[in-house]
């Protein structure tokens, strides 16, 4: 016998039904009961798929109205004092949502808690918000009410929570510096108690394990945190309960230490990220412990290769008998649901995928193959696995001789520029713009005849050529906008973009897209990645032809618009056959042949956008050079045929530069445009401490919001800027792309934006 079991299920629903009860409950069309229902048949739903895949222990905790940390902090009673919670009272669902989205249809509107990404996922979760001498109490029975519904349904539950020491780290506050500030720890007298209690009452509902995830175990933690350890986990242990800590999303490397004589009944390890970590944390284990081994992957969507992990499991095996489990990786949270739904991917691709439900099949089979108990059923169903995995090894779609005869030489191509200093001298001779230059970050307003022409254009109701004149028209449109209220670097909009990953993936060789492979991102919001399966090709130019049009229609420059490799890369599905760098490499070669047309087509100014660069960075800090060296390369891949005067810019909306400020260099884009406005500049202190070298967009409004910024305030901004760096190389700009806005307020913010550049030109 091997327990099997899993650490989370998607719990949005393979039709995203509770992203439909969330938005009509929000909007006020639904009542809660409405709502709260919707949850229970969802959550019974999912249950019922892991009982019937065969799995001994079934994860309840894993569902959440908006998060799986909001729900834990209000579980705790943590609700900022601007809530107006009462000490006393229960925590309503509605005081959850004005936590995560500022509103609800009851209660005072407030400011929401900050959102931010779940480890190296693109899952965001609602960061806890610590007041000072922060006090906990149980104060929501959401949690234990599911772990008596499952109960009641006949499922063998285990509940899963989040650990103290990562629930802390995750918590921010006033009083508290950053993530690892120590003084969070003092906090945990006063919060253990009340994990205490949460575990007594799993005890009274008749439990037998809980997990508790503690994923900072795999990163670089300050001695405090990693001797905290120690102290929760025998304080836990009092409870009778059985533990199993569960770590994932990396190898623990020297916290497997410890793991040592930790008072815990198991451990959940990530044996597809660290396969190396199994047999390091076996080896710490005490003779009682069990160590569950995450060998299917809950990051990815490829079919498990199960001869390779049953080889991974057997020494495993051999030592620990029953008391070795086994798993997925971490919660399947992070892949589709249901691979069934997906009738557009032609059936050898689809045999090489595997979603949520097929995933626990896989685990099914696993553990039939480990133990030599497959049926007649589970052995046919392990020769159609092999066969899959073998097609999808040698199949002649994954590789592309051209590609490959490329990628062999590709040490040879090109990556240097001429010098930024005479690259600016050409470019200034032949774009000829004023100081201050003015420009958009690409996408205009996206209106409902937008999409509905993309719509009818996709589902064929609109013909080619009418799509293309409604699109052009959009341009047209755009660029007359522009014209008139005085920008002096013009885009084309983006209207024929639905999203800037999608688009371009459409138009390349490599890569499938599914109907339902939504993923949740935060919320109720889902995205859907592309598959990348193939070597990535460039059959024919993808955005030239519209750029084009909107070069031919003005004489001023038009910005060419391209998303960048590595966002390509990292809001993707990516193939697991061949390192990321070389997936990326292969991407960068498409977009600098890209590059390459536009400039052909007389466009020479492009950008490259790269909103993802930094969310690549890996886990451990030790693990960053590497990363950023490829990415880098692939930047520089991409953008350094052009001629000298041909400028490339590219933008990143995100503020945190200080630490990877070598690398934004390194990219040597001649434009860099960046998110500050919320911080008054102040984050440009990172481009002047470092002597930034090439020229600079600093936001100056923030696009997030419908407020339009007043021309007074945007030149007092620039003025900061221009105390940090030298003016000849500013440019204004908005921080963002526009395509959530609405027409009024961005025609209203551009005039005031571009009226504030006036200001600065004629007082320089
Ligand atoms: N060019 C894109 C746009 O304007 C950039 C989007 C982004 O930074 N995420 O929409
Ligand atoms: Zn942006």
């Amino acid at each position: 016998m091997t327990i099997i079991h899993n650490l989370g299920f998607p719990r949005m629903g393979k039709q995203r039904e509770l992203k439909r009860a969330l938005e009509s409950y929000w909007a006020g069309k639904a009542s809660q009961e409405e709502l709260l229902e919707t949850g229970k048949q969802l959550r019974a739903r999912h249950w019922d798929i892991q009982a019937r895949a065969g799995l001994d222990l079934i994860p309840v905790g894993d569902f959440a109205w908006y998060d799986q940390i909001l729900e834990w902090s209000t579980l705790l009673g943590v609700v900022p004092a601007r809530f107006g919670q009462a000490d006393d009272a229960p925590v309503s669902l509605d005081t959850l949502f004005r936590m995560a989205r500022g509103r609800a249809p009851s209660g005072t509107p407030a400011a929401a808690c900050e959102m931010t990404k779940w480890f190296d996922t693109n899952y965001h979760y609602i960061v806890p918000e610590l007041a000072p001498g922060q006090t906990f109490r149980i104060a929501r029975d959401f949690l234990f009410e599911q772990v008596e519904e499952a109960q009641a349904l006949g499922h063998a539950v285990k509940p899963v929570i989040p650990g103290p020491l990562t629930w802390l780290w995750l918590g921010k506050g006033d009083a508290y510096e950053g993530l690892s500030d120590e003084r969070k720890l003092e906090l945990l007298q006063a919060l253990l108690p009340v994990y205490e209690q949460v575990l007594a009452r799993f005890q009274a509902q008749g439990v037998q394990w809980v997990q508790i995830d503690e994923p900072i175990l795999v990163l670089d933690l300050p001695q405090a945190w990693q001797d905290a350890f120690r102290r929760v986990y025998q304080n836990l242990n009092q409870s009778g309960l059985r533990v199993l800590l569960a770590t994932y999303f990396d190898d623990l490397r020297e916290n497997v230490a410890l793991l040592k004589d930790l008072p815990v009944a198991g451990v959940h390890v990530d044996g597809v990220r660290a396969p190396a970590a199994l047999q390091a944390v076996q080896a710490v284990l005490g003779a009682d412990q069990v160590l569950s081994a995450g060998v299917i992957s809950g990051r990815n969507i490829w079919r498990t290769d199960l001869d390779k992990a049953v080889e991974l499991l057997k020494p495993l095996q051999a030592v620990l008998g029953e008391r070795l489990w086994i798993a997925p990786s971490c919660s399947l949270l992070h892949v589709p649901v249901d691979l069934d739904g997906e009738t557009g991917l032609d059936a050898e691709l689809k045999s090489w995928l595997s979603f949520a439900v097929q995933k626990l099949d896989e685990l099914k089979l696993l553990e039939g193959l480990l133990n030599g108990s497959l049926d007649a059923q589970g052995e046919q169903d392990v020769r159609a696995q092999r066969a899959a995995l073998q097609s999808r090894r040698s199949s002649s779609r994954t590789r592309n001789p051209a590609v490959q005869a490329r990628m062999e030489k590709i040490a040879q191509v090109q990556r240097e520029r001429a010098p930024f200093a005479q690259r600016i001298q050409a470019q200034r001779e032949k774009l000829n713009l004023p100081a201050y230059p003015t420009t958009t970050i690409g996408s205009f307003p996206q209106t409902t005849e937008i999409r509905t022409a993309r719509r009818d254009w996709r589902n064929g109701s609109l013909s080619d050529a009418a799509y293309e004149k409604a699109m052009q028209a959009e341009i047209e449109q755009v660029i007359r906008f522009q014209e008139r209220i005085g920008l002096d670097v013009l885009v084309h909009g983006e209207a024929e973009r639905n999203d800037m990953v999608e688009y371009f993936g459409e138009l390349l060789g490599g890569f499938a897209f599914t109907q339902n492979g939504w993923v949740q991102s935060y919320g109720s919001r889902c995205v859907k990645p592309p598959i990348i399966f193939g070597d990535v090709v460039r059959p024919a130019p993808m955005s030239v032809a519209w750029s084009a049009y909107a070069q031919s229609l003005t004489e001023l420059p038009v910005k060419g618009m391209l998303t960048g490799p590595v966002t390509m890369l990292q809001w993707s599905f990516v193939r697991d056959d061949q390192p990321r760098a070389d997936t990326c490499r292969q991407l960068a070669l498409a977009l600098r042949d890209e590059v390459s047309d536009l400039e052909k087509a007389g466009i020479h100014v492009i950008q490259i956008d790269e909103p993802a660069f930094r969310e690549g960075l890996p886990l451990r800090k030790g693990d960053w050079q590497q990363y950023l060296d490829w990415a880098v390369d692939c930047f520089r891949l991409s953008t350094s045929a052009v001629a000298d005067d041909t400028q490339i810019h590219t933008h990143m909306c995100y503020s945190e530069f200080n630490d990877i400020m070598e690398s934004i260099a390194a990219m040597d884009a001649d434009v860099i445009t960046i998110e500050t406005s919320r911080s008054n500049m102040l984050l440009l202190e990172a481009f002047e401490n470092f002597e930034y070298p090439n020229d600079i967009g600093p936001g100056v409004y923030d696009i997030h919001s419908p407020n339009v910024p007043e021309t007074g305030w945007m030149v007092r901004l620039m003025g900061e800027a221009a105390k940090r760096l030298p003016a000849e190389r500013l440019w204004v700009n908005p921080d963002c792309g526009l395509k959530t806005r609405g027409w009024p307020e961005t025609e209203a913010s551009l005039l005031a934006m571009v009226q504030a550049a006036r200001t600065l030109r004629a007082s320089a």
